[in-house]
């Protein structure tokens, strides 16, 4: 790790290793952030050499570990200013064929996981009356999508229970925001093992015929939002390809 001196405040973000979580980290350190980095692929994180980051090799659904990283990371940075909860897994599957363990994983790393992450800051933040919470959901989490039911249940459970906190939280002065995507160009699909099912999730993807959003576009719709001043909650952003219908 490098350090230099800062007066940004720190970011966590979840899912750090690849995809979204991994372009937020990069557009909140070229913003002059301090970072905790957190997935389990400590390497991948390393290797990015972000200027006063902290990787560490973390299960989010190991709540004791994910405490600790944000205990080391708090004492090193100062207290966390923002958390981007965007650690996730989408085992799409036919409900019916579908292995119940994929939907344990789903459940525990989307919504147990994400959980984790605001028991770490939601109680420092809001007796410092300041503070942001970013909670990564879906598209999927509005609407339903074919074979996607147990992925479904996660992001609705994230969608339900954001809006909850963001009220809980609100008159404490700690934003809690949403983001919503449609389909981005990420590692996601990769870990569904029907390959039926892979294969026509690429075809909807190549159908719509421009590309799909890139983690990048969604990293930007997090920097937008907690860049408004902290009176201004952006609630959520929902945000898809422009050719993407459902
Ligand atoms: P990726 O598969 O590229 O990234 C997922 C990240 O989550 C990885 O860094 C992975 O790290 C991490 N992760 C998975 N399981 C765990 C775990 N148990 N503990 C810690 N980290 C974990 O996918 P995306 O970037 O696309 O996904 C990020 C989020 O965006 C997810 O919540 C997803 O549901 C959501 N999303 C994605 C969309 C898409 O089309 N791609 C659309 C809408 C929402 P590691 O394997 O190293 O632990």
């Amino acid at each position: 790790m490098m350090i230099a001196k800062t007066t940004m405040p720190l970011v966590i973000v979840t899912g750090a290793s690849s995809g979204i979580g991994l372009a937020v980290a990069r557009l909140f350190s070229a913003a002059g952030h301090p970072l905790l980095l957190l997935a389990r692929r400590g390497e991948a994180m390393q290797a990015l050499k972000l200027r006063n980051s902290l990787c560490i090799s973390v299960d989010v659904t190991d709540r004791a570990a994910f405490l600790a990283a944000v205990d080391i990371a708090q004492g090193r940075f100062g207290m966390a200013d923002v958390i981007v909860n965007n650690a996730g897994v989408m085992l799409l599957g036919d409900i019916t064929r579908q292995d119940p363990q994929e939907w344990d994983r789903m459940l525990d790393v989307n919504v147990k996981g994400l959980m984790n992450g605001i028991y770490a800051v939601a109680g420092g933040m809001a007796a410092r009356q300041r503070g942001t919470i970013v909670n990564i959901s879906s598209v999927a989490g509005r609407k339903t999508f074919a074979n996607h039911t147990a992925y479904v249940a996660t992001k609705f459970a994230v969608h339900g229970l954001s809006e909850n906190l963001r009220e809980e939280l609100a008159p404490s002065g700690v934003r809690v925001v949403t983001i919503a995507p449609g389909a981005v160009e990420t590692e996601l699909l990769s870990h569904t093992s029907d390959p039926t099912i892979k294969a026509g999730y690429e075809n909807w993807k190549t159908n719509m015929g421009s590309p799909v959003l890139s983690a990048e576009d969604v990293a930007h719709a997090v920097l937008y939002a907690y860049q408004q001043p902290q009176h201004v909650c952006i609630r959520e952003i929902v945000l898809a390809a422009t050719r993407q219908q459902a």
